[in-house]
């Protein structure tokens, strides 16, 4: 620094105040903080969060269960076991469903490959990217936890994995026995 000409001084003087001048300018700008978790930051559309197994709009689940997302996925962290659909019943509209279907989200390291790979559009990320939990056990997403929500006739919101018919019985179920119950008041409130 003692050895420095006055040229190499000068264009120290000069480098300092460039830096000071991008700290002035900064000091005056509004801060960029986001009140997280009421305020979200809106997330690109390609986006890769969390999964979720889609439906056709009948209820029935997209999955055939034919585990090419597992064979896929370069974590080895999703889990299938396929089963025959029946007459009686049915999952899917092909032959085969997805009796289990897990992923275990701690090894998940998000690269879509499961999506590019599922010849049905059944398994897809999302934009949901709050997945944070104490436990790692509950990290492991079962198909209940996947699977989109389905809107009965009545308008209950039902995530089980039945079949369309099995869920609208046991609906109608429950309208018989809340029927039977108001007759039963009806009936026991004339008596007395
Ligand atoms: S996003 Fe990638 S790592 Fe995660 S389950 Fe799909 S294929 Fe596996
Ligand atoms: S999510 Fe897609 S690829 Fe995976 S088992 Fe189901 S149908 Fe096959």
């Amino acid at each position: 620094m003692a050895n420095d000409t006055i040229g190499e001084r000068l264009l120290n003087v000069l480098r300092i105040a460039k830096g000071m001048s991008f700290t002035f300018k900064t000091m005056f700008e509004k801060p960029i903080t986001v009140q997280y978790p009421e305020e979200k930051r809106p997330v690109f559309p390609r986006f890769r969060g969390k999964h979720v197994l889609e439906r056709y709009d009948n209820g029935l689940e997209k999955c055939i269960g034919c585990e090419l997302c597992a064979g896929a996925c370069p974590a080895e962290c999703i889990l299938v076991e396929g089963a025959d659909n029946t007459d009686t019943e049915r999952y899917s509209p092909g032959e085969r469903y997805a009796r289990r279907y897990e992923i275990n989200m701690v090894r998940c390291i998000f690269c879509g490959l499961c999506e590019e790979a599922c010849p049905t559009g059944a398994i897809v990320l999302k934009h949901d990217y709050e997945l944070a939990d104490y436990n790692v056990k509950s990290m492991v997403y079962t198909k209940e936890m996947l699977l989109v929500p389905y809107v009965l006739p009545d308008g209950t919101i039902t995530t089980e994995s039945g079949t369309v018919a099995e869920r609208v019985a046991a609906m109608m179920d429950r309208a018989d026995s809340e029927l039977t119950r108001a007759e039963d008041a009806v009936g026991a409130g004339t008596r007395g």
